[in-house]
């Protein structure tokens, strides 16, 4: 069963990317160094609005608990005892979380807690452990990561500025890089889209005529849908670009949509740096994007998209 995530806002967003990329991010005040979370506008103590985003430990202790024998929701039921817990941060801050491969004779208000990154669908969630509770070899892994380099993840990011052109090509390469996260493009979606977009064709939002009669055995997703969606990857990258004050979409090169993708699909994407070209308004970086359905070797989306930083 499909379990219900946090959906992020403009302010809670830098949270979520943090744990994507397993670390805990939470704002700090400019004005007077006080902690806080959940993410907002504004310091709680004295009001300024100048926040900053740090990344702390994520370590801290536990302030409360409690063992839900009831689910909180459907969903939930497979993990009865459900352990939630608050929990203080070693900044100050408190927030709600679960536990996670702690007995329940082993839990205890004021123990000591460390992070644990739980990847759920296209998310990553926040939940502790103890602070010497080994945590599970498939855990804390990036999923992305998972099948060839594991500490990718660790190494440093390769900061190369946007004016350099001769190291931003030396990025250029006919290899593509490493897998994204995974989505699901669900009929839902589908529908969704088909509203958005008037693109409500009967091969994708007809489930039963397109059962009969599409060729490919049932609705299929629109290929621009296929395309947005690449929004909701994120790509481990070694490098980061910077010095720029801002960074646009100029555009794309080339689009196509070489294979279907069903309704129920699973996908991912990956990309490499096709070319580099430095021009009175800006350097560009075209990217050679290909969505694929999770296994298959042809892609359903190749989307060469021109970045331009300014
Ligand atoms: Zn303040």
């Amino acid at each position: 069963m499909n379990k219900p995530v946090p959906v992020p806002t403009d302010n809670s967003r830098p949270f979520w990317d943090g744990l994507r990329e397993h670390e805990v991010r939470i704002q700090q005040c400019d004005e007077c160094q006080h902690w806080t979370f959940y993410p907002r506008r504004h310091c709680p103590q004295c009001f300024s609005d100048q926040l900053t985003w740090k990344t702390i430990a994520g370590t801290g202790t536990l302030y409360s608990y409690t063992l839900s024998r009831v689910p909180t929701a459907q969903e939930f039921a497979d993990e009865v005892p459900q352990k939630l817990a608050v929990v203080q941060l070693d900044e100050g801050p408190r927030l709600n979380s679960t536990l996670k491969f702690l007995d329940e004779a082993d839990i205890e208000i004021g123990m000591r807690l460390k992070p644990v990154f739980e990847q759920r669908q296209d998310m990553v969630l926040l939940q502790f452990t103890g602070a010497d509770t080994p945590i599970p070899e498939t855990e804390n892994v990036p999923e992305e990561a998972q099948p060839s380099e594991p500490e990718a993840s660790d190494a440093p990011k390769k900061q190369i500025p946007c004016n350099d052109i001769d190291a931003l090509r030396s990025l250029i390469s006919e290899e593509f890089g490493p897998w994204s996260n995974v989505v699901e493009v669900t009929q839902e979606l589908i529908d969704q889209f088909a509203e958005l977009s008037g693109d409500d064709y009967w091969i994708h939002t007809d489930v039963e005529k397109a059962k009969k009669q599409s060729p490919f055995g049932g609705t299929i997703a629109q290929g621009a849908l296929v395309q947005v969606l690449q929004s909701r990857f994120h790509i481990p990258q070694d490098y980061e670009v910077t010095g720029f004050n801002n960074m646009v979409n100029y555009g794309s090169d080339k689009l196509r949509f070489p294979s279907p993708v069903p309704a129920g699909a699973k996908i991912h994407m990956r990309s490499r740096v096709k070319a580099v070209e430095a021009s009175a308004s800006g350097t560009r970086i075209t990217l050679e994007m290909h969505t694929h359905v999770v296994g298959q070797e042809r892609p359903s989306v190749i989307n060469d998209i021109v970045v331009q930083y300014m």
